[in-house]
């Protein structure tokens, strides 16, 4: 048997930090700026406790692009390398310099706001260049020094001219990367990436317009002077204390994230831990539509002000992807790419502290200013609704500020509703019953009928409507929800003095035999009941707990698979005591018996919005020969 050792050699790991460290070339730039941005903060910080003598000024990062000698440019002012931490930082493979730094300025530096980790950024510029330039003079007094290498593991380090402080970083483009020669796409990835990072990066100039003299004359023609070109804001609002914000503050910094967008934010909330880990953002609640996953993926993350994604998937409980804004945490672990988050636990415990944060902004909102949160229910309700089912931590919370609004558009909670509800409500049932509408104009006449007994009806329209009930009641023994057309409203919400029947035991068998024998068996089950002469005399009702089954498995009601198959089953309610039934029963002709039966169900189907195609118009047909 032979035993030996597998030999890594560099020649060999090389080619693979190329070709896989990074899935994305595109990258390579924040990497390299990040870099840049971590030597102009470094340097910030060691003249911030004077371990550097050097004036800080006003450092930038320029990027240039040089298309015709197939060139891309980092410029700093920063620390800079002298020749002995070019052998250290460079040419060790995944030693990282940034580290280090936070290593040995442990106490004062946590807050520098330094990026890089793993000491292998540098490398990804292999990914796009053929060959890479360094030019460096530190800000020690130590000569500048000039690095080259062509992705082979060799080098070389020679003596260089420059004398300012500071790195600059050449790119020599290669063939297979000349995309990132075209300025629009610097530009993109500028943006993308670099957006809000903490230090000034300039990327060409720009003319601006000097402002008109006072002593102007008529014939002033406007001057223009050349100005760099900033591409970033490096004091994003979300650094800032929410107390240094205006409201407008807010809305300014939403259309800088998202320039494309032209409604406004309703609210927003201000993101800002450091125990027992380190966050801070803003997430705005936007307008919803129903339409929801065309609405995700809004929200982007950030570490140390570096966009990372804009998958936020695991971090922010799902029931707020449809949420906008910025998360900024250097404490979400990340792999080496920083592209795909690994669940663990301080990424549960922000997600966590996350929906606390909204739930107790909910709260505060409503409390604060209740007529205002009212307005814009309709607009956050589908977001909340779907919190209270998915997020248990959210539910708990959620009574205390989510809204049931009537279809008269009175918003009550459900503690409210309770209260008012038992001061109405008979205790022939033993829970109290919340009448509900999904569509006030398909259910109007039931509506109508509701409110004519002086009932409160809730509009509750949103797609999972059903599944947020179901929980409700589980919940809560003491209520049931029923929806305005699940039966006749006098038996929905029973009086206690009772109607009797004008008819006799056998006129009621012969009014049944009547109405049977038109109305379609496998769709209608009839029931005589006695009503007030005054109400409807059929009517049309399509039982709670079946409708709730079938609305429950088309929005995805688990275990209930299938269920969406099931046909349409209604209640044909006769009312025994209106004059239509004693009509029907003195028809001695059967044909004319038969044809008023028709027109009865017909319209009884109309007002519940059942009469369609040939059977509406055959309706029309014949109500129009009864007016003759
Ligand atoms: P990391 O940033 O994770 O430390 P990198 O591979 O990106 O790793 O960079 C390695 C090291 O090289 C840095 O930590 C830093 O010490 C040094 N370095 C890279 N770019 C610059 C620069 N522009 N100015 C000064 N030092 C730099
Ligand atoms: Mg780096």
């Amino acid at each position: 048997m032979a035993t030996g050792k597998i030999n890594v050699s560099v020649e060999n790991i090389f080619p693979l930090i190329k070709k896989f460290l990074y899935s994305d070339h595109e990258i390579f730039l924040r990497e390299l700026v990040s870099n840049a941005t971590d030597a102009t903060l470094k340097l910030k910080h060691l003249t911030s406790i004077g371990e550097a003598k050097v004036e800080y000024g006003n450092p930038k990062i320029e990027v240039q692009v040089d298309k015709e000698n197939k060139q891309i440019r980092i410029i700093d002012q920063g620390i800079g390398m002298t020749a002995d931490e070019v052998e250290k930082y460079i040419n060790q493979v995944a030693f990282s310099g940034a580290e280090e730094f936070l290593e040995k300025y442990k106490d004062s530096a946590k807050d520098s706001g330094i990026i890089g980790h793993f000491g292998l950024g540098f490398y990804s510029a292999f990914m796009v260049a053929e060959k890479v330039e360094i030019i460096t003079k530190s800000y020690k007094d130590e000569p500048a020094v000039h690095w080259v290498c062509d992705g082979s593991p060799e080098f070389t380090l020679s003596p260089a001219e420059k004398t300012d402080r500071g790195t600059e970083i050449i790119l020599h483009v290669a063939e297979d990367s000349t995309e990132f020669l075209e300025e629009y796409r610097i530009r993109e990835l500028l943006t993308k990436y670099n957006k809000f990072m903490p230090v000034p990066i300039k990327f060409g100039t720009t003319t601006e317009t000097l402002p008109k003299p006072e002593d102007a004359g008529d014939d002033y023609v406007a001057e223009t002077v050349e100005v760099d070109n900033i591409i970033n804001n490096p004091n994003p609002a979300w650094t800032k204390q929410p107390t240094d914000l205006t409201d407008e503050d807010y809305k300014n910094f939403y259309r800088e994230l998202y320039p494309m967008q032209f409604d406004e934010p309703l609210f927003n909330i201000h993101l800002n831990v450091d125990y027992p880990f380190n966050l801070t953002g803003i997430l705005y609640f936007p307008k919803l539509s129903a339409d929801l996953q065309v609405q995700k993926d809004r929200i982007q993350l950030y570490q140390n002000q570096v966009f990372v994604t804009d998958n936020v998937e695991g971090i922010v409980p799902e029931f707020l992807t449809m949420l906008r804004g910025v998360i900024d945490s250097p404490d979400i672990p990340l792999n080496v790419s920083r592209s795909y988050l690994q669940a663990d636990g301080n990424v549960k415990k922000i997600s966590n502290y996350i929906t606390r944060k909204v739930a107790d902004k909910l709260k505060s909102l409503f409390s604060e200013n209740r007529e205002d949160f009212e307005k814009k229910w309709n607009d956050i309700k589908i977001v909340l609704e779907y919190g209270m089912l998915s997020e248990p931590k959210f539910y708990e919370k959620a009574g205390a500020f989510v809204l049931y609004p009537t279809v008269d558009e009175k918003y009550f909670t459900l503690d409210e509703l309770k209260e008012k509800l038992a001061a109405t409500q008979t205790d022939k049932h033993d829970k109290l019953v919340l009448l509900y509408a999904s569509d006030k104009d398909a259910q109007h006449s039931y509506i109508a009928a509701a409110k004519d007994k002086g009932y409160e009806v809730l509009l509750l329209d949103s797609p999972i409507v059903s599944h947020l009930i179901q929980k409700l009641e589980a919940d809560n023994d003491k209520i049931s929800f029923a929806r305005v057309d699940a039966d006749h409203i006098d038996r929905l919400i029973q009086k206690d003095e009772e109607q009797i029947s004008k008819l006799t035991d056998e006129e009621k068998d012969k009014l049944k035999e009547a109405v049977e024998t038109v109305v379609p068996k496998a769709t209608y089950t009839v029931q005589l009941e006695a009503m007030d002469s005054s109400a409807a005399p059929f009517i049309i009702t399509q039982p709670e707990f079946m409708r709730r089954m079938k609305d429950m498995s088309k929005t995805g009601g688990g275990g209930m698979f299938g269920m969406g198959n099931f046909p349409d089953m209604y209640n044909l309610v006769v009312n025994t005591n209106s004059n239509l039934a004693g009509s029907i029963l003195a028809t001695e002709d059967a044909a004319q018996r038969e044809s008023l039966v028709k027109q009865a169900l017909d319209l009884a189907r109309l007002s519940q919005n059942l009469l369609k195609g040939e059977e509406l118009t055959a309706f029309v047909k014949r109500s129009f020969e009864l007016i003759k």
